[in-house]
């Protein structure tokens, strides 16, 4: 029964916590779930009561509707609502006030005792919690809770608890329906996709990036992502697990979305013969930033973002993050930095992305010199910089850059 419904509520996080500006967050969520749910049989996206109310043409669609709507970020948690109309409820407590009687509310009551019974679990406790959007309505808030309160406790033999129950029933009143649900699907949080600017993603084809990417992402960051890649072609190259990355990041995208394919050759061709050995790592990583840097001062992009996590490699020592960062004009964004690889890997099954990080791909960084320098300085990398002509290299790879759109898959 739960699922078969017309409207699902959604219960929005961190944008409630937002002061003036709630409305700018609440209205760019609002539009993003219109835009995730294009194709799907839907009415409208009302706020009421501090909860999205979404309204489907076909309650059939409940369940699909449902999934799209978890990879909305900003989203905290979904519920399938179950529609009592008034004219089902309004009669009966008509007849109850005039009579002088407990009011019984029987269609709501019902409701309430199956959604309870379906969703309790292993609950030792509940409550009832009671919002009117129709202040009309003949009860209060309170009463309600009291009224259909009263039906749970007989039917299901729970106490109730006011205060962290461990099951909770919401009944919402509206001109029309008098809503209730108790089960919560859980989302992701975070922000709406789109309030926090631009950043381009430094995507590798291992596990962190793509996870680095997702973080972002539910921070309202829009990415753009640029991948290096090492071979005289695309076609040698074989990004194909590239796209698919990208391709699963888009599915918590309500737009598809920008990859930048960069050669390494610009930078291979100057650093042979000039850059030793143990420096290389280093020298390609800040020739990836820089690159980078420029590929997303030209798309609008107000940051970097990498899936570095202190320590994890050579290249992620405090002195070479340190030295790779250093004179880089944009702020450079690491969400992993704090987080071990079980943290970051969980993560990545939890994204869907794990299964494609862990087909074969011949990254450049994984074909480099297998004993880089551990601390390097920031002004060892200037001088190799001006023997290589590295800003050379990257304005090649800029001008060598081939741009494609990727849609969720
Ligand atoms: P992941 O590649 O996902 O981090 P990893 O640990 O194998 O897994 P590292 O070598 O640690 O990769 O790279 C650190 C970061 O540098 C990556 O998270 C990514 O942001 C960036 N990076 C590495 N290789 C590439 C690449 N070929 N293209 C774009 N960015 C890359
Ligand atoms: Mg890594």
């Amino acid at each position: 029964m739960a699922l078969a419904t017309p409207i699902i509520a959604c219960a929005y996080g961190e944008i409630a916590l937002k002061g003036r500006n709630r409305g700018v967050f609440l209205r760019k969520l609002i539009n993003n779930i219109h835009t995730a749910l294009k194709g799907e049989p839907m009415i409208s996206v009302n706020h009421v009561e501090s909860r999205l109310l979404v309204h489907l043409e076909d309650a059939s669609r409940a369940p699909e509707v449902t999934a799209k709507l978890k990879n909305v970020f900003g989203l905290q948690w979904i519920s399938p609502v179950v529609a009592v109309p008034r004219d089902e409820v309004d009669p009966e407590l008509r007849e109850d006030l005039e009579a002088g009687i407990e009011p019984r509310l029987t269609r709501v009551s019902e409701v309430a005792c199956t959604l309870a019974e379906e969703t309790r679990r292993g609950a030792q406790n509940f409550k009832i919690e009671t919002r009117r959007s129709d202040r009309k309505f003949g009860l209060t808030s309170p009463q309600v809770s009291r009224a259909v309160g009263h039906a749970v406790q007989t039917e299901t033999g729970l106490p109730a608890k006011m205060v962290g129950p461990d099951l909770l029933v919401n009944v919402v009143v509206l001109k029309e329906n008098v809503l209730v649900f108790s089960e919560k699907i859980p989302a992701y949080g975070g922000l709406p996709f789109a309030s926090s600017g631009r950043t381009m993603v430094l995507l590798s084809g291992g596990i962190d990036s793509p996870v680095a990417a997702w973080l972002m992402m539910r921070r309202g960051s829009r990415p753009e992502f640029v991948h290096f890649y090492s071979g005289r072609n695309l076609e040698e190259a074989d990004v194909e697990k590239i796209k698919e990355l990208a391709g699963i990041l888009a599915r918590y995208s309500p737009v598809p979305l920008v990859l930048h394919l960069v050669p390494v050759v610009p930078y291979e061709m100057r650093a042979i013969g000039v850059v030793e050995d143990r420096y290389d790592m280093v020298m390609f990583r800040r020739f990836m930033v820089k690159t980078a840097v420029r590929l997303a001062r030209r798309n609008s992009c107000l940051g970097l973002v990498t899936g570095d996590s202190l320590g994890q490699v050579a290249s992620q020592t405090m002195y070479n993050l340190g030295a790779i960062s250093s004179d880089v004009e944009l702020p450079i964004l690491r969400p992993l930095i704090g987080m071990d690889k079980m943290e970051i890997t969980a993560w990545s099954k939890v994204i869907g992305a794990y299964e494609t990080s862990i087909l074969p791909y011949r990254d450049c960084c994984s074909i480099r010199s297998p004993r880089p320098i551990l601390n390097a300085r920031a002004e060892d990398l200037l001088i190799y910089s001006e023997k290589m002509l590295l800003h050379e290299a990257v304005v090649e790879a800029v001008e060598n850059t081939v741009r494609i759109k990727v849609s969720a898959c």
